[in-house]
């Protein structure tokens, strides 16, 4: 019987805490009774920098319920960082690991057939969205045009999987190697090459409080899940540079051509057009050019992602 622990990040996220942990209590009895996990496995809460009363709750829960454990930082580090401080502090004390949404999305009852892969041999178990009827329109739609973005530049991740899975802990411990700031945990994974499966996972909408992705944070990620794994951009930036060269060299000869046939060029209109067009495109190139000596930036600093301020009850270190 295997260790479990459920790693849930938490921002701002008051209004789902005692549903989600009876929820994951309920489930947590069940599969003691059914023998798949030890009766010591735990959800572990990591608090994000929560501005409500999100870490009250966690140690009142923690107080009346033995399953539910917590993990302070000491400021907001986002959703994958927070994911990652979960994993990292839980890894000691588990032989597994499933990494799930607070707010309980994601179909928990697939947790059990996880934890059946991981028995099997997997190291890696993907929840994949077989139906995002509890997404909005905009973000089923938004996500899928990512996707694909995202595997045309050569970035190899599992389509329509977010962060629920379960590790091993050997899976884990390889993760502690990756050193990189800009985290984005959905393309480290296929990297490690651990033997993997798939369950499947049908989202449903949020059964209390709101969306904590900002679109600002949204957009951070999926620049993070392109720009950290993938330099072609930058050489499609090249490509449309040297198109450019080729069409103003092409410019070049029509003006020269009209000038000695005495025709004067007209059209204010389309140069400026054109001014405006290639200052923009220019302007964008620098601007992804940018991006990665920003990330270089970040990197070379190598700050912590995240620090911690507290934990709350996590059972003795497994050997
Ligand atoms: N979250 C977090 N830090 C943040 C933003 C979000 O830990 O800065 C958590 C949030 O509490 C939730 C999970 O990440 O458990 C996913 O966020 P949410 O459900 O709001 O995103 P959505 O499902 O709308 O994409
Ligand atoms: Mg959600």
């Amino acid at each position: 019987m295997i260790r479990l622990a459920i790693v849930s990040p938490c921002y701002n996220e008051e209004a789902v805490l005692h549903e989600s942990a009876s929820r994951l209590s309920a489930l947590f009895d069940d599969l003691i009774a059914k023998r798949k996990i030890s009766d010591d496995s735990f959800v572990l809460y990591v608090n994000d920098g929560s501005r409500d009363q999100t870490w009250p709750i966690i140690q009142r829960l923690h107080e009346s319920n033995r399953f539910i454990c917590g993990l302070n930082l000491t400021h907001n580090v986002g959703h994958q960082n927070a994911i990652m401080a979960g994993m990292m502090t839980a890894r000691h004390h588990a032989d597994a690991v499933v990494t799930i949404d607070a707010d309980l999305q994601d179909d928990i009852t697939a947790i059990e057939q996880m934890v059946d892969k991981y028995e099997a041999g997997s190291d890696i178990v993907y929840g994949v969205k077989i139906s995002r009827e509890g997404d909005s329109f905009i973000k089923r739609s938004t996500a899928l045009l990512f996707y694909r973005i995202q595997s045309s530049m050569g970035v190899k991740a599992v389509y329509n999987h977010a962060d629920f899975r379960l590790l091993s802990k050997r899976a884990l411990d390889e993760l502690s190697l990756y050193r990189e700031r800009n985290l984005y945990l959905r393309g480290l994974m296929p990297m490690m090459g651990f033997p993997s499966d798939t369950v499947d996972d049908v989202i449903s909408p949020r059964f209390a409080g709101s969306s904590k992705y900002t679109l600002s944070k949204m957009l951070r990620l999926a620049t993070d899940g392109i720009t950290s794994f993938s330099t072609k951009p930058i050489t499609l930036i090249i490509g449309l540079g040297a198109v450019g060269m080729c069409f103003s060299l092409l410019m070049l000869v029509y003006v020269l051509v009209s000038w000695i046939s005495g025709h004067v060029v007209p059209g204010w209109s389309s140069i400026m057009l054109s001014v405006w067009f290639i200052g923009s495109a220019l302007i964008l190139s620098i601007g992804v050019v940018g991006e990665y000596i920003g990330k270089i930036y970040i990197e070379v600093k190598q700050r912590p992602l995240y620090t911690v301020e507290e934990v709350l009850g996590l059972p003795q270190e497994s050997a």
